[in-house]
């Protein structure tokens, strides 16, 4: 298991890819997935995008320093009149520390513009201000969507220590809101007995909503192997009653110990169906839409879907687009 929390920076690498446009279809939904790094220097113990095929996640970073050319080279040869929009990023975050050095994130968003091809960004780092400007001439083609967990800093420290603070971030979200950028919040995942508390999610909202954002939705923690023995620590090191907590997740995600390697489990349906809902009431009863924000590709114009009015329905999470 990679551990998640280090002082040591992580090394950069950089690597070509041969194609950084990836499709996806989920739940109906079509799109295209662009990651520009591999690995995240935020360090979230509840990563999805930790496993066996990216051991070192965490410690190395890997640039992909051709991604310009050849996110150009795929757009030049695409064959449909019409593109879906582009997620940046769904398996790392666009604007974590190696963006600072690589611009890669910066000069993918530019061939994207100039390509008329609609896009989210997808990120809890406040870097993303360096580019507020390129994404305010496109506000009309794109949404940044701000995954948060929690404003509580004892655990954002633990849970996400390579992560800005909340407070930092919402000060950057009312920029981008007040400049005609449209922003969302994610809250994925909530994390059972850490971060599902009404209070945990309304400080979200509240501060969401002073910030300018309309969009909200959010996703339950899936628990791995590998993301199982980190919150076995979590716990510990928030202080919290281990025994008593692993007995909770055995029986909110029904498994015995030792959790299968080969296992990806959701929670319990009657869990997740409250918080989703409470999650929606307490959007809504602010005056946020409740759902995923739809970008139309073809039409090029901007339409609110949203995915699941009925919050018993499961939410797609960002581990559907790793
Ligand atoms: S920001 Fe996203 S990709 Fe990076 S460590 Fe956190 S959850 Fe994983």
């Amino acid at each position: 298991m990679s551990l998640w929390y280090s002082e040591k920076a992580p090394d950069f690498e950089t690597k070509n890819s041969k194609s950084v446009l990836h499709p996806f279809t989920v739940m109906g939904y079509k799109g295209h997935t662009l990651n520009l790094y591999q690995g995240c220097h935020h360090r979230c113990g509840y990563c999805y995008a930790t496993y066996v095929w990216s051991p070192e996640f965490y410690d190395k970073i890997y640039a992909k320093s051709n991604a310009p050319e050849i996110l150009e080279n795929q757009l030049k040869a695409w064959k449909s009149k019409a593109i879906e929009p582009v997620m940046i990023s769904s398996a790392t975050d666009a604007y974590q520390p190696a963006e600072l050095k690589f611009e890669l994130t910066r000069k993918c968003v530019k061939v994207l513009q100039r390509y008329g091809i609609p896009y989210y960004v997808f990120t809890k780092s406040t870097l993303i201000s360096r580019d507020m400007e390129l994404h305010k001439q496109y506000k009309d083609n794109c949404f940044v969507v701000w995954s948060i967990t929690t404003c509580s800093e004892s655990i954002r420290r633990i849970i996400e220590p390579g992560t800005p603070p909340a407070f930092a971030m919402f000060e950057v979200i009312k920029k981008f809101s007040d400049s005609g950028i449209r922003c969302a919040i994610n809250i994925d995942p909530i994390i059972p007995l850490v971060t599902d508390s009404p209070n945990d999610i309304e400080t979200i909202l509240d501060n969401g909503l002073k910030a300018g954002v309309q969009y909200v939705f959010g996703s339950t923690l899936r628990l791995r192997a590998d993301i199982w023995e980190r919150m076995k620590i979590i716990f510990e090191l928030l202080g919290i009653e281990k025994n008593n907590r692993v007995k909770e997740y055995i029986r909110l995600y029904h498994f015995i110990e030792p959790l299968r390697q080969s296992y990806n489990l959701t929670v319990d349906k009657y869990y997740s169906n409250t918080i989703l809902e409470n999650l929606r009431e307490a959007a809504t009863s602010r005056g946020m839409s409740f759902g995923f924000p739809h970008l139309i590709g073809k039409s090029m114009q901007l339409k609110t879907k949203k995915l699941h009015s009925d919050a018993k329905k499961s939410q797609p999470t960002l581990m559907d687009f790793i």
